[in-house]
C-alpha cells in the first residue's frame, strides 16, 4: 500500500456501512490522526482492528494548521496515515480541509475511501430535488446570524441542506417560516440507526409538529428549491433545444428528464412546442 495520507469514512449509525477498503487501510495505518481518539480508537476495537503500534493524535479546528505539517512529514517519511471524523466523511462540517488543502500542495499522495455523508444520505431520504443541491453546513445559533444565514441561501435555487442540532430544530424551522414560506422542507434524523426517520411539510407544518414530538438524535434539515415551473421551464428550454439539434425527440426527452429529474410528460410536450417552432 503507497504511503500517505488517506481520507477515510466512517458509519454515521450503522456500523455494517464501513467499506471494505475502510478496513483494509485502518488494519494497515500507523498512524490514525481524527477528532477524539476515544471515540477513534472505540470503532477500531468494534471493527475488530488492533490498535497496538498505531499512533492516534487529536486533531480539531484550532490545532489543525500547526498538525498537518507533522503529519504530512509522517506520511513522506514512509508512514500510511488515515484521517477521519468520529462519524461520516472527513472535511464535511468536520476538520481536515487544511491537512488536504497543505497535502496537495506539497504533492504529498493524498486519496480518499467514500463511505457514508450525513448529508447525501439525507438528501437520498428527503424525496426533494436532487440534481442540483447545495450544502449549508451548520445553522448559526444566534438569532440574527440564524435570520440573515437563511435569508442568504434562499437566493440559491437549488435543494438547500442545513445540519442542526435537535434542541434547536424549532427555532430554524420557526426562521424558516417567513424566510421559505411554502417551500417545502424535509428533516431527516438518526439515519441508518434504529429510529430513523424523514418528515416533510412546510416550515409551519414541521413547527407544529416538532413543538408536539420534541426531536432527539441527529438531524439534517433541507429545503425544496422554490419550485417555480415557469423558472425550470426557462431553466432546460435552451438545453432541450440543443438536444433536438443532435438528438431525436424520445432520446433528447429522455435526457432531459433523467439529468433535471423532471416529469416526462411536461418535458415531452415543452420539446413538441420547441420542435413545431423550429
Ligand atoms: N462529517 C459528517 C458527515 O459528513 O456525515 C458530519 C459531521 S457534523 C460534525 C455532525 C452533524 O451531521 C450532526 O449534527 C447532524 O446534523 C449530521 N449527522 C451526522 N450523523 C447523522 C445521522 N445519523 N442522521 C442525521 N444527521 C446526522
Amino acid at each position: 500500500m503507497e504511503n500517505g495520507i488517506y481520507l477515510v469514512a466512517t458509519p454515521i449509525g450503522n456500523m455494517g456501512d464501513i467499506t471494505l477498503r475502510a478496513l483494509e487501510v485502518l488494519q494497515k495505518a500507523d498512524l490514525i490522526a481524527c477528532e477524539d481518539t476515544r471515540v477513534s480508537k472505540k470503532l477500531c476495537t468494534l471493527l475488530n482492528i488492533a490498535t497496538k503500534g498505531k499512533t492516534f493524535i487529536a486533531v480539531h479546528d484550532h490545532n489543525e494548521s500547526e498538525l498537518a505539517q507533522k503529519i504530512i512529514d509522517e506520511a513522506v517519511a514512509g508512514k500510511i496515515v488515515v484521517y477521519m471524523s468520529d462519524a461520516g466523511s472527513p472535511l464535511i462540517s468536520d476538520p481536515g480541509y487544511k491537512l488536504a488543502k497543505a497535502a496537495r500542495e506539497q504533492g504529498v499522495y493524498l486519496t480518499t475511501l467514500p463511505g457514508a455523508c450525513a448529508a447525501i444520505c439525507a438528501l437520498q431520504l428527503s424525496g426533494l430535488p436532487s440534481n442540483s443541491f447545495m450544502f449549508c453546513g451548520f445553522i448559526p445559533n444566534k438569532e440574527k446570524a440564524r435570520i440573515d444565514f437563511l435569508s442568504k441561501n434562499s437566493q440559491v435555487d437549488a435543494t438547500l441542506i442545513f445540519y442542526e442540532r435537535a434542541d434547536r430544530l424549532v427555532k430554524s424551522l420557526t426562521a424558516m417560516q417567513n424566510i421559505f414560506g411554502q417551500r417545502e422542507v424535509a428533516v431527516a434524523r438518526e439515519i441508518s440507526k434504529l429510529h430513523e426517520t424523514c418528515h416533510n411539510g412546510t416550515a409551519t407544518e414541521l413547527v407544529a409538529y416538532f413543538e408536539q414530538n420534541p426531536p432527539k438524535g441527529e438531524i439534517v434539515l433541507m429545503v425544496a428549491p422554490s419550485g417555480d415551473s415557469q423558472d425550470e421551464t426557462a431553466d432546460y428550454s435552451a438545453e432541450l433545444r440543443l438536444e433536438l439539434a443532435h438528438n431525436n425527440l424520445k432520446t433528447a426527452v429522455k435526457n432531459i428528464v433523467e439529468k433535471y429529474n423532471l416529469n416526462r410528460n411536461e418535458v415531452y410536450k415543452k420539446a413538441l412546442e420547441l420542435k413545431n417552432n423550429g
